[in-house]
């Protein structure tokens, strides 16, 4: 039978077209192509061999690949192309004719030379693709999958219906900067990667670790294994130096998050990772943390709260209530501490509730200047209505530390309005960080220097140190609830330290006042140890304005 120039050039440009369109040679169209242009051209079979080096292919090790295969060939006068791929790869192409029939023409041969060469093209093009999947999905340092490979391999789980089977962590390890001072930068890498391709060892099937960027990694795996993924990351030790047995130990915080059968998006799983390797590492510094339906209430809180404020502030829905101070001889009104009230849709915001939100983001600062701003026009009010007024005290967060232009700022407020200065004090806390406490230091000279009172609140609780009353010139001390002791002789220790605290302001000439007096017995305690100040629900809880000022006349009648 004739060559049929034609009909060939017909069936290659199908499969050229088909090729084009999915380079897949197992693919059924192509299939389909390859088989009309096979049978103008008499051939046989189509296969491939590759050999991961050139000496594989003399032991013949190596995988082999038939494309086509139609009735039988005889591979004694195959025509063979070999190839060597970009990552010293050999692949060989053979091509043999039907077994029985005459040898090809020259016109076939060179046909043939084309239709390899087309192979030969699409391969070389399947292996570039793969190569930018390596680039796109792996990680180049530890040479572990990435981020865009978890998001893809869970779509897929999610897709097949199965994602309701998985859990999720993600984490973080623990000081990785100190194993890098520890053991250098070099050893720490190896350490590194040796924790993560021994924590993977504990996977298999669909289960995977994916890296998401420095020392965080991040791995889906069968709920059924979560008991053996949490014992393995909360540490172990790791051998560094395999000659002496040198080990490092290596421990994370980890999210957690059980994930639902109803998930529908490999993002939503990312987040929820997030919020919990958050909340395990920066809120509760705990080890791991699970995420929970609480906790993105308490961030859909938070962005709500965020995104309110300004207006807000503009329509005037934070109120400052007034928590009267007493003075315990004779339990006359004597100040009061300006306390914030945040009225939202009829319903009171308690500060617990908004304050921590709005430090994190420094909207504070804009609720306390608000806060001061209100303080300064009562107190302007009352003495100009003749209703007297009294020394209030306003509370500033400590995230206005750093802002060099904090005294000013509050000077221009309280001068806005003429407030003679010794009816302000400004309540603060320490802030944990050096720099803090430097600024600290010059913010309450600062204010000293200019008449207003500085006091600090909250002694006793979290970071206050008894640096921070012997280097700063405090006028008051607001010593914590948490030191009363509760009841009348009980938490002997209590009693002793506070008595001692008292003594020890008042030797320094620090005025002392007590917050959160609540009992008969407390206040007993207060007189004696010499403390005359109070403030606190014995004698009132924070009151609204209008309430507040009656108390002020009443004091005054
Ligand atoms: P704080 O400055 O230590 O204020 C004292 C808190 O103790 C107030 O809570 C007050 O209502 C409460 N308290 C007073 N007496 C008693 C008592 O006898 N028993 C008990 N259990 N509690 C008592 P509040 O008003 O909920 O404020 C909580 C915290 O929120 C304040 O603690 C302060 O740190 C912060 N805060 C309130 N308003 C502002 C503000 O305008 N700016 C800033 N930066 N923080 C504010
Ligand atoms: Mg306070
Ligand atoms: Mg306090």
């Amino acid at each position: 039978m004739a060559f049929d120039v034609k009909e060939y050039a017909q069936a290659l440009d199908k499969f050229i077209i088909q090729m084009d369109k999915i380079p897949d040679l197992i693919n059924p169209d192509t299939q389909a192509a390859m088989d009309s242009l096979c049978r103008v051209l008499r051939i046989a079979k189509v296969e491939a061999d590759f050999y991961e080096n050139l000496g594989y292919e003399e032991e013949k090790w190596g995988g082999s690949v038939v494309f086509y295969h139609n009735g039988e060939s005889d591979p004694a006068r195959s025509i063979v192309r070999k190839e060597w791929t970009g990552e010293g790869n050999l692949i060989k192409y053979a091509i043999s004719p039907i077994l029985g029939e005459p040898d090809w023409e020259e016109i076939e041969q060179e046909k043939i030379q084309v239709f390899l060469k087309a192979l030969l093209t699409f391969n070389g093009r399947i292996r570039m693709q793969q190569v930018v999947e390596r680039l796109r999905f792996r990680d180049q340092e530890l040479g572990m999958y990435n981020m865009a490979w978890f998001m893809k391999s869970v779509n897929q789980i999610i897709a097949d219906g199965e994602i309701g089977k998985y859990a999720a962590c993600q984490f973080n390890i623990r000081y990785f900067s100190a194993v890098n001072q520890q053991i250098g930068r070099k050893r720490s890498s190896r350490v590194l990667g040796k924790f993560i391709r021994q924590f993977q060892e504990l996977f298999s099937g669909k289960e995977l670790v994916c890296r998401v960027g420095g020392d965080t990694f991040i791995a889906l795996f069968l709920k059924v294994n979560l008991d053996r993924v949490m014992d393995y990351l909360k540490g172990r030790g790791i051998v560094y130096d395999e000659k002496e047995g040198k080990r490092v130990w290596v421990a994370t915080y980890a999210g957690y998050y059980m994930i639902p059968r109803s998930c529908n998006s490999a993002v939503n799983i990312v987040e929820c990772l997030g919020i919990a390797m958050n909340m395990a590492r920066n809120v509760r510094k705990t080890e791991f943390a699970f995420f929970d339906a609480g906790l993105m209430q308490g961030i859909r809180m938070g962005k709500m709260i965020e995104a309110n404020l300004p207006e807000a502030l503009r329509k005037e829905e934070f109120h400052v209530y007034y928590q009267p101070k007493i003075e315990l001889k004779n339990y006359n009104l004597v100040g009061a501490e300006a306390l914030c009230r945040w009225f939202q849709d009829g319903k009171v915001v308690a500060p617990g509730e908004f304050i921590p939100v709005l430090e994190k983001s420094r909207l504070i600062c804009m609720l306390d200047f608000y806060m001061l701003e209100h303080v300064c026009r009562d107190i302007r009010r009352w003495l100009d209505e003749g209703k007297g007024a009294v020394k209030v005290s306003v509370n500033l967060s400590r995230v206005h530390m750093g802002d060099m232009d904090l005294l000013d700022k509050i000077l221009a407020i309280v001068d806005k309005y003429r407030v003679p200065h010794e009816y302000i004090e400004i309540e603060l806390t320490e802030t944990g960080t050096d720099v803090g406490f430097e600024h600290l230091k010059s913010l309450v000279s600062g204010l000293r220097s200019q008449g207003i009172s500085a006091s600090v609140d909250d002694f006793g609780t979290g970071y206050s140190s008894m640096n921070l009353i012997r280097e700063l010139p405090w006028n008051v001390l607001k010593i914590d609830k948490s030191f009363l002791p509760g009841k009348a002789d009980s938490d002997r220790q209590k009693r002793v330290m506070f008595r001692h605290l008292v003594a020890l302001a008042q030797d320094m000439d620090i005025e002392c006042i007590v917050e959160g007096v609540e009992s008969v017995e407390q206040i007993k305690l207060l007189k004696e140890s010499n403390c005359f100040l109070a403030q606190g629900f014995y004698f009132d809880r924070p009151l609204a304005v209008a309430d507040f000022e009656a108390k002020l006349l009443e004091s005054r009648g």
